[in-house]
């Protein structure tokens, strides 16, 4: 703010006036001076009235001296109090400086004497140079005195009477106007550098709040790589108590304090020292990654400065980070078990064999976990993770620099040997690693049985690579798992020519399925009673162009594989139904469906769209499903089946018995008929616990209100056991045929199993 009369800022206004009250030591020793010259003169001229001017001087001078000393200087504290302090000073000042001019004049014009005017024009002059240098803080001041002072010697000059001092007398009028300018002149020199003063001030007042509330820790060095300034952070993140410590030492030092106080490893400290220096060098933005031993990360940026100044900058980038670590780790390591992952294990598998002695042998095993997906149908999926952890804890015990362990996905681990001495070893020592794994773990509360199959390859790592030994251990793998898991095997040439054909399998099943190129046969199905057909399973058939004719056991595994089992599955739904229509109306038709089929609602669509197009009464179809068809997906697969069975569609459950046969929750699911499997036939005899289990599963089955099917009768003797003990409701085998063309049974539909009769007559069997 400024005030108008002045137009300097009013603090500035007040810092002058105060000015006034300081240093005023001059000011007695002045008037005592005043004095002893108005005593020289009185015995110089005599004249009386310096008699009376001396000591009038004194008291004015001492007067003014004690009331200037006596003021306190914080009372002149703003604007108005500085005005009013003015005004009191002028006063004092005007007395004064009256009393003095009086003495100039009384001397100059009454003296009379040359002597008397020298010494009192040099009096007043002496005592001029003091008002500007004294008073320049109030302009007014030194106009009075001024005024006061000099100008009575100038008047009385010219009022002598004579030319030569009337001119000297004009010659003062400049003097006067030369002493104000001074004073003007000392005020301005004095703002100037005041307000210079001041903005200097403020801009380092600034220039510190900007760099200690900036989040970054900032340094600047010299070219000596000294420390000119710092802020806080950078204090705080380099552990010092406050910037001013960092002031002066060099960045080594800095670097090697961090070491001593143990933040900085000695390696990172080698580390820090080579890129900082380097970054400050070479300035450009180069930024340097920091980690502190208590966890901290910091990352500098250098850039250049001017005059050979290097400015570091860094701000902590601990959480940053530590999320790039996490995102590192989670995209390596599996979450369940933090083994490494599929990729991360093939990554560092391909650069463990790209490294050491190509000619040494390494070895890759597969192992996975048997029967785990019926642990996670049916005890659900924490208890599926369960055994998975389990399984990863026991491996991991045998991990190494030379053993590498990996999740590869589901229940799936795949083990690297770097080095393996021979096929023997590997052997011996893979053999250890699987016979650690098996035994009873506990699961959430469930004794559990850890149990795996495995495959392994050993390679000479020169004529090997990932990939390769990946397919070739998962061929052992699967040859283990046919040979009926719980066991592992090494790899064999053989295995992969059985992969390759059934890769080539595959591709012309594809194309089979695509040209329609599948036949539908059906097994007649008898009534138990009246050995007439009751009804017809269809059956699927694939000739294939150079193989001949395919076992479903094989390609229907494989188009579930593949994802193509529903489309056998509409192909066979349709054809089974337009056949079943020409039969006579008594005869139904059997369609298996793959457990696959019910992953969606088409299944439902699929059903009731063949009833319609053959337009057949839906209780003459019946659809079998296997219990892993349940088990897969319970409630959905439920839903469907409820939903089938609404359409008035009979459902069987087939090949009982082979799977994990829980009686328990055949009355839970909505069924129709059980389908015992031919297995159980197979071997009976008459006395034997096999013809016993028969009796009680038919017992069972009728009890729950459902029909028996008892499959894979091959012989007459067969057929009597199960007529005199066990009593199915129908019958189905090559006794009672085979599966024929849709018109072959129509062929066959009224005849009374003529075979049978046969063989009732004494023939013992049938060939298909
Ligand atoms: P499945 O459902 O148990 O079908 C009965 C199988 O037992 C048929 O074999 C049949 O030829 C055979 N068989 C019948 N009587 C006897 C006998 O007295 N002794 C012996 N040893 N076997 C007998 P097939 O046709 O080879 O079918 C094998 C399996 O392939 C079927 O077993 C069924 O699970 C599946 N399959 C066949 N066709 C289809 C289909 O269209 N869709 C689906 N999803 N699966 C099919
Ligand atoms: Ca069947
Ligand atoms: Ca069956």
């Amino acid at each position: 703010m400024k005030n108008s009369k002045n137009s300097i800022p009013e603090d500035v206004y007040v810092g002058y006036i105060r000015s006034l009250f300081q240093d005023v030591g001059v000011l007695p020793l002045g008037a005592l001076c005043y004095a002893l010259i108005a005593v020289l003169l009185y015995y110089k001229t005599g004249q009386v009235a310096q008699l009376l001017l001396g000591p009038l001087m004194l008291v004015a001078g001492i007067w003014r001296y004690f009331k200037i000393t006596r003021v306190d200087h914080a009372l002149i504290s703003d604007y108005a109090s500085a005005l009013a302090w003015e005004r009191r000073y002028l006063w004092w000042g005007s007395m004064h400086g009256v009393v003095v001019g009086a003495f100039g004049f009384v001397s100059i014009f009454w003296g009379n004497d040359s002597f008397a005017e020298l010494a009192a024009v040099s009096a007043i002059l002496c005592g001029t140079i003091t008002i500007a240098g004294r008073n320049y803080g109030s302009r007014k001041m030194v106009s009075v005195l001024t005024l006061t002072i000099v100008f009575p010697i100038a008047l009385a000059l010219m009022m002598k009477g004579d030319i030569y001092h009337f001119i000297l007398g004009m010659f003062i009028a400049p003097f006067m106007l030369v002493v104000m300018k001074m004073a003007e002149l000392v005020r301005t020199v004095l703002f100037t550098a005041i307000s210079e003063e001041k903005r200097s001030t403020r801009l380092a007042q600034r220039f510190d709040r900007a760099l200690n509330t900036m989040p970054h820790g900032l340094l600047m060095l010299n070219n000596e790589e000294r420390v000119v300034v710092s802020n806080a952070q950078a204090a705080e993140m380099l552990g010092f108590r406050s910037s001013e410590q960092m002031l002066g030492r060099t960045l080594k030092s800095l670097l090697m304090r961090g070491v001593a106080s143990g933040l900085l490893s000695q390696r990172d400290y080698a580390y820090a020292e080579e890129h900082l220096s380097k970054a400050l060098r070479e300035g450009r933005d180069r930024k340097v990654l920091l980690s502190m031993t208590n966890g901290r990360h910091f990352e500098f940026a250098a850039r250049e400065g001017h005059d050979e100044v290097g400015v570091l900058t860094f701000e902590e980038v601990t959480s940053r980070v530590e999320a790039e670590e996490k995102i590192r780790f989670m995209a390596r390591y599996d979450s369940l078990t933090s083994l490494p992952n599929r990729a991360y294990f093939h990554e560092k598998v391909t650069e463990a064999m790209a490294a050491g002695d190509q000619d040494r042998l390494c070895g890759l095993a597969v192992l996975d976990l048997d029967d785990f997906k019926s642990v996670n149908d049916t005890l659900g999926h924490p208890v599926g993770d369960g055994l998975i952890y389990a399984m990863a804890e026991r491996l991991s015990a045998f991990g190494s620099d030379n053993v590498r362990i990996s999740r590869f996905g589901g229940d799936e681990f795949m083990i690297f040997f770097n080095q393996v001495d021979s096929e023997a070893a590997f052997s011996a020592q893979f053999d250890e690693i699987f016979g650690a794994l098996r035994g009873e773990v506990d699961v959430a509360g469930h004794a559990m049985r850890l149990q795996a199959s495995g495959g392994a390859v050993v390679v000479s790592v020169r004529d090997g690579d990932v990939d390769s030994m990946i397919v070739k251990a998962d061929l052992a793998l699967y040859k283990a798992k046919e040979l009926g898991k719980n066991g592992w095997r090494l790899f064999e040439t053989e295995m992969d020519v059985a992969f390759r054909n059934r890769q080539i399998m595959k591709a012309d099943l594809r194309s089979a399925i695509e040209a329609r190129n599948l036949r539908v046969v059906y097994q007649p199905i008898v009534d138990a009673r009246t050995m007439r057909i009751a009804s017809c399973e269809a059956l699927c058939r694939w000739d294939h162009p150079e193989l001949g004719l395919v076992s479903p056991s094989v390609f229907i595994p494989l188009a579930e594989e593949m994802g193509l089992i529903s489309e056998i599955s509409s192909v066979v739904l349709d054809a089974a139904c337009k056949e079943c229509a020409k039969w006579p109306e008594q005869i139904g038709v059997s369609v298996n469906l793959s457990a696959k089929d019910f992953r969606s609602s088409d299944v439902v669509n699929k059903v009731r769209s063949a009833l319609q197009a053959a337009d057949i009464s839906p209780n003459r179809l019946e659809i079998e499903v296997t219990e892993t068809a349940l088990l897969n997906d319970t409630e959905a697969t439920i839903a469907y089946i409820r939903t089938l069975k609404g359409l008035g569609v009979r459902i069987a459950l087939d090949d009982f018995g082979t799977g994990y046969s829980s009686l328990s929750y055949l009355h839970t699911l909505p069924l129709d008929k059980v389908k015992i499997d031919g297995s159980f036939v197979a071997n009976l005899k008459e006395g034997q616990r096999s013809l016993y289990l028969l009796q009680g599963v038919v017992d069972l089955s009728r009890k729950l209100g459902l029909a028996v099917t008892v499959e894979g009768v091959e012989r007459f003797d067969q057929l009597k056991l199960l007529e005199s003990f066990v009593k199915p409701d129908l019958l189905q085998g090559f006794l009672f045929g085979p599966a024929l063309t849709a018109s072959g049974i129509e062929t066959m539909a009224e005849m009374k199993q003529p075979v049978v009769t046969k063989a009732r007559a004494g023939r013992n069997r049938l060939s298909l």
